[in-house]
């Protein structure tokens, strides 16, 4: 089959491999759509600790072809959302409700499982356990939910991605209060999901802050009631000045930057609630002001992948697609082949896309 590998750090290579035969648990799906966010910018870059060889792409979509010895829970031909999470439901994590850290992603000690060789002999991973940049991904059979819904490939493929990110901080991590100001700190593809996550939520005010002027009229169109150039001004001061010199009570973060990760801190009001989802290079550091914490009651918390419970959020999130409650045509999908990868990878880098979506079976 063939497969975009990253051999290197910045080197991404669209290869003939062959696909090793499923594991135990594990099964093969027919890839119909992978997102190429952020995340995969820096995948591969090389800067967020991925070993090549390996398959990037970190959540996608498509139909299951093939099962392996023991896998359970889904049937050939299902069409299904894969996303990284395993949530085995017995590992340290999952025992205490926290899902989202599950053992099966985050404790490696020998790495993710090989999925394929290549013509040189090397045995490449699955990069985030997915390795959707492929025409087949080998997945452990719980990281797919079936989804029975109309919605296309493409938008379907964010649900393991910037959908359930920026919907479970909004509803899972914020928990935000109807009627309640929310500032969203960056609108790319993860914070317009937010806005409109807050806008379902009965927000109050719902106040969207990039410097990027087309991202601006994106915000607006899915239901940010004011949009601010960071740029401008003083973000922290503009929020303030929107919000009868409080704040907000919500600010969700879906930035990146350290300092972008403080300002959203400094524009709630005391006792207000902060979501961080952004990351830079491993190794970056955020540094905070003690007082507006310690002393004023300010909440700081994060959300990998929005906290969701992948079984029961990401239908709910698909129907909310289907009905029309959530608007995937205004976030702004540009779909790619596998050989222009490489576009697409300098698109996302460059913000000229808000969100590219490799769709492997087309040349
Ligand atoms: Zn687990
Ligand atoms: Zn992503």
């Amino acid at each position: 089959m063939r497969a975009a590998v990253m051999t290197g750090p910045g080197r991404l290579e669209v290869q003939d491999v062959d696909l090793l035969p499923p594991a135990p648990g594990r099964i093969l799906v027919r890839t119909g759509a992978t997102p190429f966010c952020v995340t995969d910018v820096m995948n591969s870059d090389g800067v967020f600790g991925k070993e090549p060889p390996t398959i990037l792409g970190h959540a996608s979509m498509g139909v299951v072809e093939e099962l392996g010895p023991d896998a359970a829970g889904v049937r050939v031909g299902d069409r299904v959302v894969v996303h990284g999470t395993a949530e085995c439901g017995r590992c340290f994590y999952c025992v205490r409700g926290r899902t989202d850290q599950c053992s099966v992603i985050f404790d490696r000690p020998d790495g993710p499982p090989p999925v394929a060789r290549l013509a040189d002999g090397s045995v490449a991973t699955a990069a985030g356990n997915v390795g959707g940049y492929a025409e087949l991904m080998s997945v452990d059979a719980r990281q797919v939910v079936p989804v029975d819904t109309t919605v296309p490939d493409t938008v379907l493929g964010l649900l393991g991605c910037g959908v359930t990110t920026g919907l479970g901080s909004v509803f899972n991590v914020a928990a935000v209060v109807p009627g309640s100001d929310v500032a969203v700190v960056g609108c790319g593809q993860l914070g317009l999901w937010m806005v409109q996550g807050a806008r379902l939520a009965g927000a109050g005010q719902i106040i969207a802050l990039d410097p990027d002027p087309g991202r601006r009229e994106r915000a607006a169109a899915v239901g940010a009631t004011a949009t601010l150039d960071p740029a401008e001004a003083d973000p922290v001061e503009q929020v303030r000045s929107l919000t009868g010199g409080y704040g907000v009570t919500y600010a969700l973060e879906a930035a990146g930057p350290a300092l972008a990760q403080r300002q959203a801190v400094l524009m709630t009001h005391r006792g207000g609630t902060t979501v961080l989802t952004g990351c830079e290079p491993l190794g970056a550091e955020l540094s905070l002001p003690q007082v507006p914490i310690a002393l004023h009651g300010r909440t700081v918390v994060s959300s990998q992948n929005g906290r969701v419970r992948m079984h029961h959020d990401i239908p709910r999130f698909a129907a909310m697609l289907e009905d029309g409650r959530l608007d995937a045509s205004l976030v702004g999908i540009t779909e790619f082949t596998l050989d222009e990868i490489g576009e697409a990878k300098e698109a996302a880098r460059a913000h000229r896309t808000v969100i590219g979506v490799i769709v492997p079976g087309e040349r």
